[in-house]
């Protein structure tokens, strides 16, 4: 894939980027080394200097980044407002709590006493230079929430970005040089996926974290497994939605639209599949068509505009393959199923939703990373829970009723790295975020995020 800002509401090719070379790579490792043998020194209050400015500079260019973002892949400029906006108070809240979430470990004396110490704690610290391959989804927002922990913690960080969002990388890389970071704590590396193996196998990374597809992260995986590299995976999801009778249907339907098409549809926790009891199945179904086939779609700089076009035009005919393939198997097309009419130039896909799906249609197992909604009728609980494990996926879920009883029961049997209940999967810098199953493994955000990539220090005193 060339590195380069292809808009994806015109298909027009606006600017291309040489990948860095070897050499270039190979002093970007040394600077990166360089910078983590002074940085790792340096306590909470500088580095939280450091991001809260970082954090200050952000929220000044919050306008011209959300543009870039935009252009680069698609989202409207509301949500891109939104998704910098969020960055800021990620890193502001890392700035904050870092110190307290990485504070020493004490265990209570009766527990050690038979080993012998007279003082014994866990002291987290930093792994050394952090490999982060990252997608265009939220081409801010992933890097931030891998960034904020990680340089909180005292790593530094080489960014290989999604190659079709070079100005939004770049621009990272700027902000935190901008706001003081030593030279090599926080470099974007212009390469493309085919570099980063040599990268992942230099002495000079420590580990390796990335959010993408699953294909990426085994690749990713197996090379940090045969370096014996720490890795985190953020990779695909399906969420379920799943509706019960006890549930506010009318409240669940608009939620429902907004969780599915997020994004131009195109977020890891998008909810994607809506399973829903028999009894409110078909009030459900109205509802949630009839709020899919009102948005509006077009240009993304509109502020009129709900859902933009898909990033690239390969996503787009993933996604229509998906499609295809469902209704030439029988599923039925309760609206969309089409590009919209009008729009002969970018890479548009009207809001769909299929129902009738079948376990032989690609759909009812692969990812869908667009705004299509499948629809499933279940009997009764145990069919809803059944349902909404049968995927390889087990990122996040949502479900919608008053009963208590089911409410434990879904937390207690959905495979699935968080249930949100009576709303929509959103992330937040206090909660921890990741998967199981083919969704990946790891935590980011929280406490979880901040030592994933910390070397917990066992210390022990006679
Ligand atoms: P992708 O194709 O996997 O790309 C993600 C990143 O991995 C890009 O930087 C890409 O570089 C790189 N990459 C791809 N193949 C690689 C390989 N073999 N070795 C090393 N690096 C490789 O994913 P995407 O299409 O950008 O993003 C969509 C996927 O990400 C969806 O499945 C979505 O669910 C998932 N996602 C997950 C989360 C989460 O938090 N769990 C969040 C957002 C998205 P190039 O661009 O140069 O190919």
């Amino acid at each position: 894939m060339p590195i380069a800002t292809v808009n994806p509401a015109t298909g027009e090719t606006l600017r291309t980027f040489d990948p860095l070379g070897p050499g270039e790579i190979d002093q970007c490792l040394a600077d990166a080394a360089h910078a983590f043998a002074a940085f790792r020194t340096t306590g909470f209050a500088q580095r939280s200097a450091l991001l809260n400015r970082a954090a200050d500079l952000l929220e000044g260019d919050l306008d011209d980044i959300a543009r870039t973002m935009t252009i680069e892949m698609g989202k409207p400029l509301a949500a891109a407002r939104a998704e910098a906006a969020k960055c800021v108070k990620a890193m502001r809240w890392y700035a904050t709590h870092a110190e307290s979430l990485l504070a020493d470990e004490r265990p209570a004396d009766a527990d050690v006493r038979d080993s012998g110490a007279s003082a014994v704690r866990a002291h987290y610290r930093p792994l050394g230079v952090v490999l982060a391959v990252m997608p265009w989804n939220f081409p801010l927002w992933q890097v931030v929430r891998f960034a904020a922990p990680a340089l909180m913690a005292g790593n530094v960080g080489l960014l290989k970005h999604a190659s079709n969002v070079p100005q939004t990388a770049l621009y990272l890389g700027e902000l935190f040089e901008r706001a003081g970071y030593p030279h090599g704590c926080f470099q974007t590396l212009l390469i493309g996926s085919d570099a980063v193996e040599a990268v992942l196998r230099d002495g000079r990374v420590a580990a390796a974290t990335l959010t993408g597809s699953e294909p990426a992260g085994r690749a990713v995986a197996s090379v940090a497994g045969s370096e014996v590299k720490k890795t985190v995976l953020e990779l695909g999801g399906s969420d379920p939605f799943v509706v019960m009778p006890s549930a506010d249907i009318e409240r669940a339907a608009s939620t429902a639209v907004v969780a599915r098409v997020q994004n131009n549809g195109q977020s890891c926790i998008a909810a994607k599949r809506f399973i829903v009891h028999a009894d409110v199945y078909d009030e459900f179904a109205e509802r949630f068509t009839a709020g899919m086939a009102a948005l509006t779609v077009g240009d993304p700089l509109q502020e009129t505009t709900d859902v933009g076009p898909l990033a690239t035009e390969r996503g787009r005919a993933d996604l229509e393959e998906l499609v295809d393939d469902a209704v030439g198997r029988g599923a039925s097309v309760l609206c969309g199923g089409r590009r919209p009419p009008g729009h002969d130039q970018g890479w548009f896909y009207e809001p769909t939703v299929l129902a009738g799906i079948t376990e032989d249609m690609r759909i009812d197992q692969e990812e869908t990373f667009g705004p299509v909604a499948t629809l499933y009728r279940v009997a009764d609980l145990d069919a809803a829970v059944e349902r909404a494990n049968h995927t390889p996926f087990g990122l996040s879920s949502n479900v919608w009723t008053r009963d208590e009883a089911e409410v434990d029961r879904f937390v207690r049997d959905l495979q699935a790295g968080g249930v949100y209940v009576n709303g929509m999967t959103a992330s937040h810098p206090a909660l921890p975020f990741g998967g199981v199953k083919r969704s990946g493994y790891g935590r980011e955000l929280s406490g979880h995020g901040i030592r994933e990539f910390c070397n917990v220090t066992t210390v022990w005193q006679a």
